[in-house]
C-alpha cells in the first residue's frame, strides 16, 4: 500500500497539494514536500510512526498565544477528534495563506489528509482594525437572494473581511434580528453576542462564544453554537464561492437532533447504572463487586499493597421479616446500606450488596488490623441504630462481619480465595454467637 501511496504523494507536489497519510492508530506514514512547505514547523521533526498528537502539538505551539497555551491539550484532543471524524473539507488560516483541508478514511489503512492553498490572506492589519477604510461591499444579487430565501437553513453573507452584508429570513429569526438593516456590517461573533444580549448568559453560551472564536481562528471546521431558549445551530462556513470575495455562513437548526442525542445519552447512562447498581439500596451490585474486586486485586498485586474485604450479614433477618413483614425488611436494608455508604468513602473502596441481606466492603491498601477496626466500628453503629415505626415499635438489629486480607504472595492466587476467607470468618462470627467481628487467620 505504501509503495503505491508514495508516488501519489510526489505527484501531488507538482499540483502544490500537500498530503500526509496516517495509519489506523493516527501515526504518520507518508507525506510530501508540499506538506513541509505549508507546515514548515514539521520539517526535521515529523517522522514515520509519529503520533498525530505530536504533530498537532507543534502546530498549536507556534499558533497559540500565551493565554491560550494552557488549553493546548484540549485543542489537541479536539484536533484528533476532527481528524477522525471529518466528513467535508474546511478552510483555516495558516501563515500567510488560507488553506483548505480534506480528509478521507482509507479503510483499515488509516486516514489521509490533503491541503490546498486557496488564497493569500489580506495583508495589512489596517484593513481589519479599521473596516471603514474599505469600500462598501456590493449588495447581493436579487436572484441569489431569492434562491437563498427559499432555503430552510439560515444564511449569512459576509464580505471578504467578515462583515455581515445580508442574511435570509431564517438567519434573522434564528438570531433575533428584525431585518437585514440590523446587521450593520457587524461580524458574526458580534451578531452572536447580540442574540444573547437580553438573556442571562448560560454556561453553554460562554462555551459557544469561546468555540466560535477558536474555530474561526484555528480550525475552520463546522461547529455547533447554543442559542437562547435551548436552541442549537450548526455553522458551516462556505468560502471562495463568490468572485467578489464575499462568503456565506450557513446555519442549520440542530436543536431536535441535539435533544435526541441528549436523551439518548441520559438513557445510556441510566442503563449503564442499572447494570451495575442494586435497585433496592442503590449500592453497587454483585456484578460490579466482582469487576472491582478483580481490578483492585491486580492493582494490589502490582503496587504490593494489602487488599482487605469485609463480608457483613444481618443476624436473624428472616425472623425480622417474619415479624414485621418484608417491606419493613426492605427499609432496614436501605438504612443499613446508607450507613455503610456514609462510612466507606475513601477513593477505591467499594460497598456492594453481595446478595439478600449480605453486604461486601472492599478496602484497598488496608491491612487486617485496620480492616477489623473499621468492621468493629460499623458493627457498633448498627447495634446502636434505632429503627421502627408506629406499627413495629422500636426495632434493633445486629450484624456479623467476617474480615479477610490478602497481601504479598497471597495475591497471586485467585480472587475467590479472599472471598472464601472472609466468608469463613463470617461463619465463625455467626457460630460464636452473632453480633461480632471475626478476622480470618492468614
Ligand atoms: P443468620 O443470622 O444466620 O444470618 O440468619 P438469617 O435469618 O439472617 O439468615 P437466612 O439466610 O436464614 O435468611 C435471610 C433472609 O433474608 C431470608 C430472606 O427472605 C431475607 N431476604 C433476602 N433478600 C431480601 C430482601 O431483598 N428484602 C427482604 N425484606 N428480605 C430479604
Ligand atoms: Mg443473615
Ligand atoms: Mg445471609
Amino acid at each position: 500500500m505504501i509503495s503505491i501511496l508514495k508516488p501519489i504523494a510526489v505527484a501531488l507536489d507538482q499540483l502544490e497539494v500537500a498530503i500526509c497519510i496516517f495509519d489506523a492508530e493516527d501515526k504518520a506514514l507518508v507525506w510530501n514536500d508540499t506538506f513541509l512547505q505549508f507546515f514548515p514547523e514539521h520539517a526535521g521533526h515529523v517522522h514515520v510512526g509519529e503520533d498525530y498528537r505530536d504533530n498537532l502539538r507543534r502546530f498549536y505551539l507556534q499558533r497559540l498565544s500565551a493565554e491560550e497555551l494552557p488549553q493546548i491539550d484540549r485543542y489537541i484532543e479536539e484536533g484528533v477528534l476532527r481528524h477522525r471524524n471529518q466528513l467535508r473539507a474546511f478552510e483555516f488560516d495558516h501563515h500567510d495563506y488560507r488553506v483548505r483541508v480534506a480528509s478521507l478514511p482509507l479503510g483499515a489503512y488509516g486516514r489521509v489528509r490533503l491541503w490546498r492553498k486557496t488564497a493569500p490572506l489580506l495583508t495589512g492589519m489596517q484593513d481589519r482594525i479599521n473596516p471603514d477604510t474599505k469600500p462598501l461591499p456590493t449588495q447581493i444579487l436579487p436572484d441569489t437572494a431569492m434562491a437563498l430565501e427559499s432555503l430552510a437553513d439560515g444564511i449569512l453573507m459576509v464580505d471578504e473581511i467578515g462583515r455581515a452584508i445580508w442574511a435570509n429570513h431564517t438567519f434573522l429569526e434564528l438570531y433575533g434580528l428584525p431585518s437585514t438593516d440590523a446587521l450593520k456590517l457587524r461580524d458574526f461573533a458580534q451578531l452572536y453576542t447580540q442574540a444573547w444580549q437580553h438573556e442571562v448568559p448560560t454556561a453553554e453560551y460562554v462555551a459557544s462564544l469561546g468555540l466560535l472564536k477558536e474555530h474561526q481562528r484555528f480550525s475552520g471546521a463546522p461547529y455547533v453554537l447554543a442559542l437562547p431558549n435551548n436552541r442549537w445551530v450548526r455553522v458551516v462556513e462556505l468560502r471562495g464561492t463568490q468572485t467578489n470575495g464575499s462568503n456565506f455562513l450557513s446555519h442549520v437548526d440542530v436543536t431536535e437532533s441535539r435533544q435526541q442525542q441528549e436523551a439518548l445519552k441520559q438513557l445510556t447512562q441510566h442503563l449503564e447504572s442499572l447494570a451495575i447498581k442494586d435497585a433496592l439500596t442503590g449500592l453497587a451490585n454483585r456484578r460490579r463487586f466482582d469487576e472491582v474486586l478483580e481490578s483492585e486485586w491486580q492493582r494490589a498485586h502490582r503496587s504490593k499493597t494489602p487488599l482487605s474485604l469485609l463480608m457483613l450479614d444481618v443476624d436473624h433477618f428472616k425472623r425480622l421479616n417474619d415479624t414485621h413483614g418484608h417491606p419493613f425488611g426492605d427499609e432496614v436494608l436501605k438504612r443499613l446500606a446508607s450507613i455503610l455508604a456514609h462510612r466507606i468513602q475513601r477513593t477505591g473502596s467499594l460497598v456492594a450488596r453481595y446478595g439478600g441481606e449480605e453486604f461486601a466492603v472492599l478496602l484497598p491498601d488496608t491491612d487486617l488490623p485496620s480492616a477489623a477496626k473499621l468492621a468493629e466500628f460499623i458493627r457498633q453503629q448498627v447495634e446502636n441504630m434505632s429503627l421502627g415505626n408506629e406499627n413495629t415499635g422500636l426495632v434493633r438489629i445486629t450484624i456479623s462481619i467476617g474480615v479477610a486480607c490478602a497481601s504479598g504472595t497471597a495475591l497471586t492466587a485467585s480472587t475467590t480465595a479472599l472471598v472464601d476467607m472472609a466468608d469463613r470468618a463470617l461463619y465463625q462470627a455467626k457460630r460464636s454467637g452473632r453480633n461480632q467481628v471475626a478476622a480470618a487467620t492468614p
